[in-house]
């Protein structure tokens, strides 16, 4: 069976974002850019199947600019079978990457899809489920478990004070959450090796895809500064001051 993972390039979790001062987007200028941590769960999961041998072939999708491919690198080396980058230069918005990917999963024909269960730059959380509604396949959101069988996937998924078990027929759409596993780091002979495997490249227009954003930004702006935190000396002025001051008890 074919496991298509989405992966989405995106600002490193570990760097300070900062809004552009006209407040039109976040300024990208030098800023390391990394593969989205869910996608990474996503792929280390369908690298797991493929390693049980529940799954023949791990195809990485990526849609955006060029430099993806160094995303899809990182993909190929955790473990996936071979890459395909969507080119484009247009904004993409979670509606416009659904329909990329519906396309390639009609013409891949995968038995599973896993994305992220967001993307951390944008904190969408929209493209599996417009993607489940596309393709007309059952969806699980916020993976933390998943065990396949021959026609259906068992997936538990994270819910408000507990977990929630749900069998879904194949094919199917998964979304991971973060207590899916731990992503392995990949291994210099892997990176290597990643260099080699097939990448192929298409365009949204090849795909008969419109990605005209449907949304429009109108501001993007960085939180207000908190005020800096203060000691107290007993717990007598901390009750004062939440009561007096905070107003809170
Ligand atoms: P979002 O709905 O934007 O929060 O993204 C949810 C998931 O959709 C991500 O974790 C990825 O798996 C996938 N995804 C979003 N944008 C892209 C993209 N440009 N290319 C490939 N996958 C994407």
């Amino acid at each position: 069976m074919k496991v298509l993972v989405a992966i989405k390039r995106v600002v490193d979790a570990n760097v300070k974002i900062r809004a552009k001062a006209d407040g039109t987007g976040v300024d990208l200028a030098n800023v390391k850019m990394s593969l989205n941590p869910f996608d990474e769960i996503a792929v280390e999961e369908a690298v797991r199947l493929k390693e049980r041998g529940l799954v023949s072939e791990v195809i990485a999708v990526s849609c955006g600019v060029q430099a993806c491919q160094e995303t899809l690198r990182t993909a190929l080396a955790i473990g996936a079978d071979r890459g395909i980058l969507v080119e484009t230069n247009a904004e993409l918005q979670p509606l416009a990457v659904a329909k990329l990917l519906n396309v390639l999963v009609e013409r891949e024909q995968p038995q599973l899809v896993i994305l992220g269960k967001q993307a951390i730059d944008d904190d969408c959380n929209q493209t599996g489920q417009m993607l489940a509604a596309l393709a007309r396949m059952p969806q699980a959101t916020f993976a933390s478990k998943v065990e396949i069988a021959d026609q259906h996937i068992d997936v538990t998924r994270e819910i408000d004070g507990g977990l929630e078990t749900v069998r879904l027929s194949l094919p199917a759409i998964v979304t991971t959450d973060l207590r899916l596993n731990e992503p392995r780091y990949a291994t210099l002979p892997n990176i290597m090796k990643a260099k080699k495997k097939p990448l192929a490249t298409v365009t949204p227009d090849e795909l008969g895809v419109d990605v005209t954003p449907r949304l429009k930004t109108l501001k993007t702006a960085e939180p207000a500064a908190r005020p800096a935190g203060i000691k107290v000396p007993d717990v007598a002025t901390l009750v004062a001051k939440l009561k007096n001051e905070a107003k809170v008890i």
